[in-house]
């Protein structure tokens, strides 16, 4: 039997619903036997995610994803069992953080230019880390408007890619990304690379790329994917030499996506990038 392990999980740290130590009795809940919070641009859950984890005998392995600029696109780059003291790491996290309080600002701009009053103040009321105020937080102040019924039909009408209230946050380069994480002793991943808008050269180009700089692995299991994409990037990852990560990227309970640790099992011909970390029990 495969071990139930969930990498990637969003707190109140960033734009998630529940406490780290929530998400810990939640993961626990789920059947998860190795766990990491990965909450957007920062560690600040990470000592209570531990603790919590710890209490409740739940293997548990710093996480974080960290917001990256590449061809035009925002990228996300999970990072995974670094040292979560490291302050080169810390610095470029708190750089992406000071961006993203002036994006809001710009964002709540565009959303007056759409009739839509009080976004930026609507927004960093939901923000429960005002340092993380993000799109998600302003879908929530759109339904609370009554603006949009779903945070999906808000991305749809406004926040998502390329729509008329969204600017990109102002990411880390690639090698920034893949560089703090390896300096501070960790595994860089591509979250959900089926998510992104690139052109086949440019996803291949992404790929290649992030190898290069010693990225090691994609996330091919995770609740943004469909079964199809398990299967088409379980063969990127075999076609690259990547490591395959599994994570529900839970946000809320009832949330859509996957619940944590409610995901299908990677295809087992795959490495795992828990592989060292994480025991396989010796007979189940
Ligand atoms: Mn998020
Ligand atoms: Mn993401
Ligand atoms: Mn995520």
């Amino acid at each position: 039997m495969m071990l139930n392990v969930d990498l990637h999980s969003h707190s109140t740290q960033s734009d998630g619903s529940l406490e780290p130590a929530q998400v810990a009795q939640r993961a626990k809940a789920g059947g998860v036997d190795g766990w990491a919070l990965s909450d957007h641009d920062t560690l600040g859950g990470l000592a209570e995610a531990a603790e919590a984890a710890h209490a409740l005998g739940l293997r548990f392995v710093p996480g974080v994803e960290i917001s990256v600029l590449y061809a035009g696109v925002v990228v996300h780059i999970v990072g995974l069992r670094f040292d979560p003291e490291n302050a080169a790491l810390e610095e470029g996290l708190a750089r992406i953080r000071r961006t993203r309080f002036e994006r809001a600002r710009q964002m709540g701009e565009r959303l007056q230019a759409c009739g839509v009053g009080g976004a930026f103040e609507g927004a960093l009321r939901h923000a429960t880390n005002p340092d993380l105020v993000g799109r998600v937080h302003f879908a929530r102040y759109l339904m609370e408007q009554g603006l949009c019924e779903t945070l999906q039909q808000a991305f749809e009408r406004y926040l998502g890619d390329g729509k008329r209230a969204c600017v990109p946050v102002q990411g880390a380069t690639l090698e920034e990304a893949v560089g703090w994480i390896l300096a501070a002793g960790g595994k860089a991943v591509i979250a959900h690379p089926g998510r992104y808008s690139y052109k086949p050269a440019q996803r291949k180009a992404l790929f290649s790329d992030f190898k290069a700089l010693g990225g090691q692995g994609i996330e091919v299991v995770t609740g943004s994917h469909t079964p199809d994409q398990f299967r088409q990037y379980a063969r990127v990852a075999r076609e690259y030499g990547f490591e395959a990560s599994r994570g529900s990227d839970f946000h809320a309970p009832g949330a859509g996506r996957a619940d944590l640790g409610r995901l299908p099992d990677l295809p087992h011909d795959l490495v795992p990038v828990w592989r060292d970390w994480l025991m396989e029990p010796a007979h189940g």
